[in-house]
C-alpha cells in the first residue's frame, strides 16, 4: 500500500483499462476511481475496449469514456503518455481484446484490482482478492487503506453502489459480507440514492428485452433435471427477430438457476463471429475450471466466461457432453 501510495502521488498522467463487454462493476469501479483521482488533481482518462449496455449510462463521467474500438488513435496515444496503468475487474490481457496491444506496449507502472482467480503476469502491482463480491467494493477498500474516505462523496458512491449492487445480484451472492453491507450503509449516508439506482438499472427494459427474456424462458430452456443443469441457448436471428441491443441478455443465465435444484446454468449466444457462452452455478459446483477447460474462458467459481468456435449446433451439442461429463459433481 505504501508503494501504491508512492505511485499514485508520482503519477500524473493515469489510464484506467477495463475488461471487454463491460459490466455494472467494470464501469462502475473504473468511473469511481475515475472521479476519486481527479480530486487528487491528477490527469485520468477511462478506456473500455468495446461498448457497455445503455442502462449505465445514467453514471456521472460516462460521456467521457473512450472506446478502443471506435477512437483507437486517441486511445493509442494517450496511453503512450500514460504513466500509470490501472487495470480494472480483468486479471489477464485476453480479456481487453486489442487493446491490450498498446497497454502491454506501454512502460507505464501497471496497477491490478481485481476479484477474479488465477491473475496473469502482466502488471507491477496487484490489489486482488478472489472473495470480495466486486472490484467496485476493492476500490472502496484501496481508498479506505489509503486513509482518503474522506474524499467519497455522492457521485463516487453511486458507482460504487453500481459495481456492488451488479455483481452480488442486488446484494444476494454469498459473496456479499458484513463488510460490503457496512459500506453500501457509508454509501447510503454520502446521499447515493440505491432504489434509484436499482431503478435505472433494472427496470428500463424496452419491450423487446422483456419479450425476449419471456422467449428464452419458455421456448429456448432446456433442463436436465435429473442432472441438475439447464441451459439457454439464441440464435442470431432469434436475437435480431427482437432487436438485441448489448446487454439485452444481461442476468439472463441466473433464472434457471431459481428451478429447484438446478445448480449448474449456461447461455450460450451466437454472435457475429462466435458463440459467446456465460455460465453460473451454486452450492458445490463450481463453473471457472469448466469454463477455462472446455470453452476457452475463465472467471469466478460460481461465475464464469468463454466462447466457442463451432457452430451454434457444434456447441450445443459439446455443451450436453460436457453437461455429462460433470454428472458426477452436478449430482453431489
Ligand atoms: P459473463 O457471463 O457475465 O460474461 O461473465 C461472467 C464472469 O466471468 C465475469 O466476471 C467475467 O469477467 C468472467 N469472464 C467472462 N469471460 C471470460 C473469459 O473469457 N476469461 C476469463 N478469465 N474470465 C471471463
Ligand atoms: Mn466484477
Amino acid at each position: 500500500m505504501n508503494e501504491i501510495k508512492t505511485i499514485l502521488s508520482e503519477a500524473n498522467n493515469i489510464v484506467i483499462t477495463t475488461h471487454k463487454s463491460p459490466d455494472g462493476d467494470a464501469i462502475g469501479s473504473s468511473l469511481a476511481l475515475f472521479h476519486f483521482l481527479k480530486k487528487l488533481g491528477k490527469k485520468v482518462t477511462v478506456v473500455v475496449p468495446d461498448a457497455f449496455p445503455q442502462f449505465l449510462n445514467w453514471m456521472e463521467g460516462v460521456e467521457k469514456i473512450l472506446h478502443y474500438d471506435k477512437q483507437e488513435e486517441e486511445v493509442i496515444s494517450i496511453i503512450k503518455a500514460a504513466d500509470l496503468i490501472f487495470a480494472l475487474d480483468y486479471n489477464g490481457l485476453s480479456r481487453i481484446g486489442d487493446l491490450s496491444l498498446p497497454v502491454a506496449a506501454s512502460s507505464a507502472k501497471k496497477i491490478v484490482i481485481d476479484h477474479h482467480q488465477n491473475p496473469q503476469e502482466f502488471a507491477d502491482y496487484y490489489v486482488v482478492d478472489t472473495d470480495a463480491c466486486s472490484t467496485s467494493q476493492l476500490v472502496y477498500e484501496l481508498i479506505e487503506k489509503l486513509g482518503e474516505l474522506d474524499r467519497l462523496d455522492e457521485i463516487i458512491g453511486s458507482c460504487i453502489y453500481c459495481g456492488i449492487m451488479t455483481d452480488t445480484g442486488s446484494f444476494r451472492y454469498p459473496s456479499t459480507t458484513s463488510k460490503t453491507h457496512q459500506i453500501i450503509a457509508h454509501l447510503i449516508d454520502l446521499g447515493v440514492d440505491g432504489s434509484q439506482i436499482h431503478e435505472w438499472v433494472y427496470d428500463t427494459y424496452s419491450m423487446n428485452r422483456l419479450q425476449l427474456l419471456g422467449y428464452a424462458l419458455t421456448e429456448k430452456m432446456k433442463v436436465f433435471p435429473e442432472l441438475n443443469a439447464a441451459y439457454i441457448s439464441l440464435s442470431q436471428e432469434e436475437l435480431k427477430k427482437y432487436n438485441f441491443q448489448k446487454g439485452d441478455t444481461e442476468g439472463l443465465v441466473n433464472y434457471p438457476l431459481s428451478i429447484e435444484g438446478i445448480k449448474f446454468s449456461t447461455l450460450i449466444t451466437e454472435k457475429e463471429n462466435d458463440i459467446s457462452m456465460s455460465f453460473r452455478s451454486k452450492g458445490n459446483f463450481y463453473v471457472n475450471e469448466l469454463a477455462s477447460e472446455n470453452f476457452d474462458g475463465g472467471g469466478h467459481i460460481y461465475a464464469s466466461g468463454g466462447r466457442s468456435l463451432l457452430t451454434l449446433e457444434e456447441t450445443i451439442a459439446k455443451l450436453e457432453e460436457v453437461i455429462q461429463c460433470y454428472k458426477s459433481a452436478l449430482t453431489s
